[in-house]
C-alpha cells in the first residue's frame, strides 16, 4: 500500500459515490478535486437505507458518530399485506448484533460525508458542469445516471423501462420515538414502503406497474392526489401517511446494463454511473459506497494504474451483477396478484414463523459482505 501519496486525482459528481471515493482517497494521501455542476448542496432526494455492508465502509472512514447523530437506526423490516396485516417480520439487526442498519436522509448523508472530505484536505468545486472530459493521469467518473464517462467508455446506451413508476415523499412522522422498522405493503401491481428518517420526517416510496412512460430522473413532480388514488385500497397505517402528503416526485424505474467497460486505465467509473439499479432492494447508494472503497483500496496496494482499475473491475462487477439482479427478481415478488399472492403470503407467514433465520439468511450474501476484508 502507498501508491496514493501525493497523487493527483480529479473526480466528476459530489453525489455518494463521487465523495465517498474522495474521501477514501484523501484518506490514503491523494490530492483530490470533485467538481460538480450544482451550485449548492441541497435539500433534494429522500431517504436512504444504508445497511451494513455499506456501514462497515462508512465506520472505517470514520463517520459512524456522525451518522448516528443524524439517522434511524433500523431493527430490519416488516412485511404487510394491503389490508396492513403483518405477513413476515424479518429482525436483521438482531440476526447480526454489531452491524448498523440506517435510515438516512439523502442529503445528511451527503453533508456529513462532504464535511469530512473537505476535513481531509480534498478540494469540492460547486458550480463547475464537465462538458468535455479532461486528459487527466487519472479521472473518476461519479456522475451518475447519465454519467458522460460511461458513455465515454461504453458509447451511448438505452435503458428499457420497466413498466413501473414510483412516488417518493417525505412526511412528518407519526408523533412519539420512530418506529425502528422500514415497513413494506403489497398489492396486486403495486407496494409501498416506508421508513423513519429522524428529526420527525418519514420517508415514502409507492410504485406501481404502468406502462405509460415517465421520464427518468430524480427532479419530477406529480399531484399527491394520484399517489392517493393509486394506494386507496391500502389499509394499515397507510392512509394516514398519505393523508399527509404535501409534495411527491415521481420517477420511472428504467432498466440498464451493468456497464461492459468501468475504465480503460485513465478513466474509471463508480455508482450509478457504472450500474444504475432499481430500488428494491435499497442498494443504490450502498453499491455505490461499496465500489467506492474497493477503487481506493485498489489504487492503493497495486503500483500499475492500469492493473488496480482492472482488478477494481473484476472485483465489483460480478458482485454489483448479482445484487442487481436480485432487486430486479423483488419487483416480481412484491407484486404478485391471485393465487400466486396468497401462497407466496402464506408462505412467508409460515417461514417467519417457524424459521425466521431462513427467511433473513436469503439475505446475508447481501448485508454479511465486508468490503473491507476483499484484498484488492
Ligand atoms: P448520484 O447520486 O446521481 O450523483 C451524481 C452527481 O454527479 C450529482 O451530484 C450530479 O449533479 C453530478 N454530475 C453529473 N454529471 C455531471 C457533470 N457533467 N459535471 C459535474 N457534475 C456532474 N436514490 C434513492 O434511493 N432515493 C432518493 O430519494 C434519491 N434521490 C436522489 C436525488 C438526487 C438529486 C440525485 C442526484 C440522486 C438521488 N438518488 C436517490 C440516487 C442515489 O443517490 C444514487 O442511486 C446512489 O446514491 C448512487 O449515487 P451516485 O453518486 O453514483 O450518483
Amino acid at each position: 500500500t502507498g501508491h496514493l501519496q501525493s497523487r493527483d486525482i480529479t473526480i466528476i459528481g459530489a453525489g455518494i459515490a463521487g465523495l465517498t471515493v474522495a474521501l477514501a482517497l484523501a484518506q490514503r494521501g491523494a490530492q483530490v478535486t470533485v467538481l460538480e455542476r450544482a451550485g449548492a448542496f441541497r435539500e433534494v432526494g429522500a431517504g436512504l437505507q444504508i445497511s451494513p455492508n455499506a456501514g462497515r465502509v462508512l465506520e472505517a472512514l470514520g463517520l459512524g458518530p456522525a451518522l448516528d447523530a443524524v439517522s434511524v437506526r433500523s431493527d430490519g423490516v416488516v412485511l404487510h399485506d394491503r389490508a396492513g396485516r403483518q405477513v413476515a417480520r424479518m429482525p436483521l439487526a438482531a440476526h447480526r448484533p454489531g452491524a448498523a442498519f440506517r435510515m438516512i436522509h439523502r442529503a445528511r448523508l451527503v453533508e456529513v460525508l462532504e464535511r469530512a472530505a473537505r476535513a481531509a484536505g480534498v478540494t469540492v468545486t460547486l458550480d463547475r458542469e464537465v462538458a468535455e472530459l479532461p486528459e487527466l493521469p487519472l479521472l473518476i467518473g461519479a456522475d451518475g445516471l447519465h454519467s458522460r464517462v460511461r458513455r465515454a467508455l461504453n458509447g451511448p446506451e438505452t435503458p428499457f423501462f420497466t413498466g413501473q413508476t414510483a412516488w417518493r415523499a417525505l412526511i412528518p412522522d407519526d408523533p412519539g420515538t420512530p418506529d425502528p422498522y422500514a415497513r413494506l405493503f403489497m398489492g396486486p401491481g403495486r407496494h409501498l414502503v416506508s421508513y423513519p428518517l429522524g428529526r420527525g420526517l418519514r420517508n415514502i416510496v409507492a410504485v406501481v406497474e404502468r406502462p405509460d412512460w415517465t421520464a427518468e430522473g430524480w427532479s419530477h413532480q406529480d399531484d399527491p392526489a394520484h399517489l392517493r388514488a393509486a394506494f386507496a385500497g391500502f389499509g394499515g397505517k397507510v392512509p394516514g401517511w398519505l393523508a399527509r402528503v404535501e409534495q411527491t416526485g415521481i420517477w420511472g424505474l428504467f432498466r440498464h446494463r451493468v456497464a461492459p467497460c468501468w475504465q480503460d486505465g485513465r478513466r474509471v467509473i463508480l455508482g450509478d454511473a457504472a450500474h444504475p439499479t432499481l430500488p428494491f432492494m435499497a442498494q443504490g447508494a450502498v453499491m455505490a459506497i461499496e465500489d467506492a472503497w474497493t477503487l481506493a483500496a485498489c489504487l492503493d496496494a497495486i503500483p500499475d494504474q492500469a492493473g488496480a482499475l482492472a482488478r477494481y473491475q473484476a472485483l465489483r462487477v460480478p458482485r454489483v451483477t448479482r445484487v442487481i439482479e436480485a432487486a430486479n427478481g423483488n419487483a416480481r415478488n412484491y407484486h404478485l396478484t391471485g393465487p400466486a399472492r396468497l401462497l407466496g403470503h402464506a408462505g412467508l407467514r409460515g417461514l417467519s414463523r417457524l424459521a425466521p433465520g431462513l427467511l433473513m439468511g436469503r439475505f446475508d450474501w447481501i448485508y454479511d459482505h465486508d468490503p473491507l476484508a476483499v484484498r484488492p
